[in-house]
């Protein structure tokens, strides 16, 4: 495939470009995920929260594609009212499987740190026992802080393989990206493209995406790529998922990336990760 990996912190390899399915229905994730699927993406990031799973499994399916060539990651929702056992988590995790159709998960992470719950750390138990079950390749977590993360660190057994967090030109998270990579966790942009909205009408990026005869899209994820991020864009759009991996025959130069990095104005666009339950 066109698309590099990076290899985590357990030896598992994910494609540093894979395909994001928020907000779409199971109808519009079977077609989405089909045509990013023939546009040579092999990596899908869902969520049970997404309520596509089921949409998500059958396009890979229909695909036909070997099973080791695609890389699933799904999410624990566990902003539901219940507090977390290991027993509530494992079940979670089947009801994802079975929705998916597949036997394994390649990385399965903890949606949301929900710290004033106080159960990340049982919940990360329970992904450990999954773990070593085999039936998740990978465990990570997703809008961790770095809080959070050492609690994480010092109290249970496992690394994150990935923090999967909000970063795009005008929220680029330098903080947080350095301390996950301190600690051996991959960085994973969601969100990458500002979500559509104004990001990608900025002038600064406009003028780079004409000097080099491309996107405004195709500047920003090539940004994330050559910082090293793992990105997850979204579309439902054909002729955009497919723009959206055709970002592996150019470079972006220093001043170009130094040009984005002054982009950066702390743009949260989603929840803050420390309130959000
Ligand atoms: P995104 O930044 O990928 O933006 C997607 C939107 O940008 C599209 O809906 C469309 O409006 C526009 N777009 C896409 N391609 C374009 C192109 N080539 N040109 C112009 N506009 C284009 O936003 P996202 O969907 O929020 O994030 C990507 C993925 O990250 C999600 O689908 C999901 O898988 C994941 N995510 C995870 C979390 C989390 O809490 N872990 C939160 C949000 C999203």
């Amino acid at each position: 495939s066109k698309v590099p990996s990076i290899t985590l912190n357990n030896g598992v390899r994910i494609p540093q470009l894979g395909f994001g399915v928020w907000q779409m229905s199971d109808a519009e994730a079977a077609d989405a995920v089909a045509t990013a699927l023939r546009e040579g993406y092999r990596s899908i990031d869902t969520a049970a929260m997404y309520r596509n799973e089921e949409g998500t499994g059958k396009a890979l399916a229909a695909s036909g594609i070997p099973r080791e060539e695609l890389f699933v990651t799904t999410k624990l929702w566990n902003s539901a009212s219940q507090t977390w056992t290991r027993e509530a988590v494992q079940r979670e995790f089947d009801a994802s499987l079975s929705r998916l159709g597949l036997d394994y998960i390649d990385l399965y992470l903890i949606h949301w740190p929900r710290p004033m719950r106080d159960d990340y750390l049982t919940i990360w138990r329970a992904f450990e026992e999954i773990h070593r079950s085999g039936r998740a390749k990978a465990i990570g977590v997703s809008n961790f802080q770095p809080a959070h993360l050492r609690r994480l660190i010092d109290e249970t057994e496992i690394v994150p393989a990935v923090n999967q967090i909000e970063i795009h030109p005008d929220f680029a998270q330098t903080g947080l990206r350095a301390f996950n990579a301190e600690h051996g966790i991959a960085t994973e942009a969601w969100s990458p493209l500002g979500q559509g909205k104004g990001l990608l009408d900025d002038p600064v990026i406009g003028r780079i995406a004409a000097r080099h005869g491309r996107t405004p899209a195709q500047v920003v994820l090539r940004w994330h790529l050559q910082h090293g991020i793992i990105v997850i864009p979204k579309s439902v759009t054909p002729s955009r998922i497919a723009e959206n991996i055709d970002v592996f025959d150019f470079e972006l130069d220093g001043d170009d990336l130094a040009a984005l990095d002054a982009l950066d104005k702390g743009n949260r666009l989603g929840p803050d990760p420390d309130t959000f339950d």
